[in-house]
């Protein structure tokens, strides 16, 4: 079972980033594998550690991770692994987080060597530099693609999985993505390799030099050499491809999941862009939401609710016999304990309301009708009836005219 990444770092939930930062920076410099040599447990608490901040350092991850929880962020979401799928395998994996986090210096942990050799370079000067503006990976990257996948109440009670086609664009498997029939590239003849183009506007303030993302090359720097006719160049051509969508129980209309990597490809071997899955809630016949809950409306006759009984009420899964006890009034919530939607944070599920209701028959028969006048008589059944002729006369006068 993972952490909670608050309770990793301990910090509380409304800890700002700088909070964040001093906590993480605290266990990885005490969990540190250069001040811990063969200590697999300090190993894994800087992991963990890094786990932690990846994600509550970056907004977007924290929204999600305080949405959804673990399966919010991280590779379980996107690869439909369960439960503890997220984070890293390797430490490696590590020290390219870190370098993408804190920005420059990275290169010597990434390009080999010892994996940690880089990291007192980067720990020590990122902090204080920042560094950033390094690119995760070469090439342009490929677009986000946002989808809508409708669920049913069910679905969403038990949470799903979904396998789906989609429409995309994937890598051109005749050039393999890079979109020259040989596989050369020349240095692109607008930017001259720089990937920007400059351009010197005067005005009444003196000259302003504007730097722009060369048009040609897109900034790569670079452009194709002998096109592939099967993507124009491009190394990406629309395509279709099925992906695998674990839906955690409890999910509500608008949320959204994001499987990184899996949206469209990357022109000419950039990386892919992310798949945002938004969350659409199918309207139920039979059953309202409320959180966790749903709540099911039951007529009962009255001669039922006075006396008790027992009846047949769905659920999402099946039904159950609900016990209806003697004088139960109308607007009661009965509740089935479980029977509502499973917790999006794990352990267990919302319950089912039963709203009890009575059943007024629109008309009755003659021989109900004496019934209901006869017990009409009594005070224990109609506690307010009041002046009988009054009663006669709108009740009964209507009754005449309009039938
Ligand atoms: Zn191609
Ligand atoms: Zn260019």
């Amino acid at each position: 079972m993972k952490r909670d990444y608050y309770e990793v770092l301990g910090v509380s939930r409304s800890a700002d980033k700088d909070e964040i930062k001093k906590a993480y920076r605290k266990l990885a410099l005490k969990y540190h594998p250069d001040k811990n040599p063969d200590n697999k447990d300090a190993e894994e608490k800087f992991k963990e550690a890094n786990e932690a901040y990846e994600v509550l350092s970056n907004d977007d991850k924290r929204r999600r991770y305080d949405q959804f929880g673990h399966a919010g962020v991280g590779s379980s979401a996107a690869s439909g692994g369960g439960p503890g799928g997220a984070g890293y395998g390797d430490i490696n994996d590590i020290f390219s987080a870190f370098n993408d986090m804190f920005g420059g210096g990275g290169g010597r942990a990434r390009s080999g060597g010892s994996p940690f050799g880089g990291f007192e370079d980067v720990f020590g000067g990122g902090f204080s530099g920042g560094g950033g503006g390094r690119r995760r990976s070469a090439g342009i990257h490929g677009t986000d693609l946002k989808i809508r996948l409708k669920l049913t109440l069910e679905e969403i009670a038990k949470g799903v999985e979904k396998t789906l086609k989609i429409k995309k664009q994937v890598t051109c498997q005749e050039c393999n993505g890079s979109g020259s029939k040989s596989g050369k590239t020349e240095t692109c003849p607008t930017c001259h390799g720089s990937g920007e183009v400059r351009q010197a506007t005067k005005t009444m303030f003196g000259q302003f030099v504007n730097v722009a993302v060369c048009p040609t090359c897109g900034g790569e720097g670079h452009v194709v050499k002998d096109r592939c006719t099967s993507c124009y160049g491009e190394g990406i051509k629309q395509g279709e491809t099925t992906v695998k969508i674990t839906v955690p129980a409890g999910v509500q209309d608008g949320n959204y999941l994001t499987l990184q990597g899996q949206g469209n490809a990357g022109p000419r071997g950039g990386a892919s862009g992310d798949l945002i899955v938004v969350i659409e809630e199918k309207p139920h016949e039979q059953f309202k939401r409320n959180g966790d809950d749903i709540i099911y409306d039951l007529p009962v006759g009255f001669p039922d609710l006075v006396m008790g009984t027992k009846i047949d009420v769905p659920t999402l899964e099946g039904h159950v016999k609900l016990t209806v006890p003697a004088g139960t009034q109308p607007n009661t919530m009965l509740r089935i304990v479980g029977k509502g939607i499973g917790h999006l944070r794990g352990g267990g599920s919302g319950d089912l309301y039963v709203r009890v209701n009575v059943f007024v028959p629109k008309d009755v028969s003659g021989k109900d009708r004496d019934l209901l006048k006869e017990l009409k008589k009594s005070s224990d059944i109609c506690p307010n009836h009041g002046d009988e002729n009054h009663e006669k006369s709108i009740f009964e006068k209507a009754k005449d005219i309009f039938s």
